[in-house]
């Protein structure tokens, strides 16, 4: 029917716009480098920030002693502690705590706020069992993950850009997170030093590193997006600092703020741009993170209930409402496995109040999934083989071993999604290439990673 040919010549037209073809990306690749060299040329050189981590050294494995660390993300956070045995016995007791912050904080007082973090910390601390060790007369030391946009000014310093997610706390912004904890820690009455502000990438290359000497790379790929790596220090022109001894500096890239002629936009993108809380930023977030995909696939559901009635004479209401399809929504529709595909069914049903849809109509929401989640894996290989081109690990040497660590609930639990990223990154690298190249799962690796740098940065190294 005129229905249908509507519906599918709208739907290969957004298939024809998503297409990632391997020349279309190896420009993507080729344009994050380009940024890659330019916003290590100048503070605000490109889109991309590239900043400054203070990290000048990784742990190493042979790290020793209690350590602990706070990660602070969004609506939880963590404390957890680690006691490290050395080369030998690694990690020897790891305990974590989850703790969720009360909403009235996110929105009201920096002193409030810090003031329950540091007693969390301190209820932690002093809750401690004997397994746990610290020598006498040492300072208890913490890494502190915060995975806000911060401008670092040293390992354990750093001032807030601007909180996301949900905080808004207009006095903390401009102010030292580290000093803020730090002297709510003090009104505790706790003796903990505060020895390391790292973004969550940072701890999980941190924390990718302690298990697995050729981690080189981090890449988040949840709510949200973003990649750490190790940098040559030299290579860091708006560095003026002393070249640290290991001769390395971790970048945090803020990647998910890459921008390119290349990126292939659709209409639906760039009016999911527009009508975002951050318009004209993070355009590479808002083609492959979690906080997006699903809602790129309701739009191209909703244009296709307006313009070919695709699931009848009426649209539904509740597809109108911007992100009610969540992406892992999304995801159980795409491995949908079932005959009839009856979580298609169920999901479109349930979420958007759509029922009695037909095998072909499911099919087709299939379709677009695979078409979004596609483009999105393979674009997140591009970037990573941008990554490993800026470091040279995308030609055959004499066997070196290049490990990637992945985190992120979206690479985690989207399983198509990471399948695609894979392939397309062992495309990308050729056969000689991609045997050595390895992406790794690391696991809720920023917690630990923190505390890792905070080891690794102790002073009483
Ligand atoms: P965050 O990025 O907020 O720190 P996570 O790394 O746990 O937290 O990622 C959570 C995000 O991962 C969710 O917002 C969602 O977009 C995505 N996600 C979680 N579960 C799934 C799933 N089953 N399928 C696809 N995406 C998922
Ligand atoms: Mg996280």
């Amino acid at each position: 029917s005129g229905r249908w040919a509507r519906a599918e010549a709208i739907v290969n037209d957004f298939e024809e716009k998503c297409a990632t073809p391997i020349g279309k990306l190896r420009q993507v690749a080729d344009a994050m480098m380009v940024e890659m060299h330019a916003g290590l040329a100048s503070e605000g050189g490109s889109k991309l920030k590239m900043l400054i981590s203070y990290v000048d050294s990784l742990p190493k494995g042979d790290e020793k002693g209690l350590f602990y660390a706070l990660d602070l993300g969004g609506t939880n956070f963590r404390v957890i502690r680690v006691q490290l045995g050395g080369k030998e016995q690694g990690v020897i007791n790891q305990e974590a705590e989850e703790v969720s912050i009360p909403p009235h904080l996110m929105v009201g007082s920096s002193y409030e706020l810090f003031d329950f973090i540091a007693s969390e910390v301190a209820r932690f601390v002093t809750s401690e069992s004997e397994e746990y060790q610290l020598p006498a007369g040492r300072q208890r030391e913490l890494g502190f993950t915060f995975s806000f946009p911060v401008r670092q000014t040293s390992l354990a310093s750093g001032t807030l850009i601007k909180w996301t997610k949900g905080f808004s706390i207009e006095e903390t912004v401009g102010e030292d997170v580290v000093s803020e904890l730090t002297k709510a820690i003090e009104r505790q009455g706790l003796d903990l030093r505060v020895a390391a502000l790292v973004n969550d990438t940072v701890g999980t290359l941190a924390g990718g590193r302690y298990y697995d000497n050729d981690v080189i790379a981090a890449v988040i790929l949840g709510t949200g997006t973003n990649a750490a790596y190790v940098e040559r220090a030299h290579a860091i022109p708006k560095w003026h600092g002393l070249l640290p001894k290991s001769g390395e500096m971790v970048i945090n890239m803020e990647w998910g703020n890459f921008r390119s002629s290349h990126l292939p936009l659709t209409e639906y993108d760039l009016l999911l741009d527009t009508e975002s809380l951050n318009p004209g930023e993070q355009i590479f977030e808002k083609l492959i993170s979690g906080m997006y995909l699903g809602e790129i696939l309701r739009r191209v559901l909703l244009s296709l209930a307006e313009e070919a009635s695709f699931f009848g004479d009426i649209v539904p209401p509740k597809l109108m409402v911007p992100f009610i399809l969540r992406t892992p929504h999304m995801s159980s529709m795409h491995l949908d496995t079932s005959s009839d595909l009856r979580v298609v069914g169920s999901k479109l049903k349930d979420i958007l109040g759509i029922s009695n849809t037909s095998f072909k109509t499911r099919k087709m929401v299939v379709k677009l999934c695979d078409i979004i989640a596609k483009r999105g894996a393979r674009l997140s290989a591009a970037g990573i083989f941008g990554i490993l081109k800026k470091q040279g690990r995308d030609v055959a040497t004499e066997k070196q071993r290049t490990v990637v660590a992945l985190d992120g609930g979206l690479f985690e639990h989207y399983t198509t999604f990471r399948k695609s990223l894979e392939n397309t990154l062992a495309e990308m690298l050729g056969k000689d290439v991609d045997s050595s190249v390895i992406i790794k799962h690391a696991n809720d690796g920023s917690g630990i990673g923190a505390a890792l740098i905070a080891a690794a940065h102790s002073q009483y190294l």
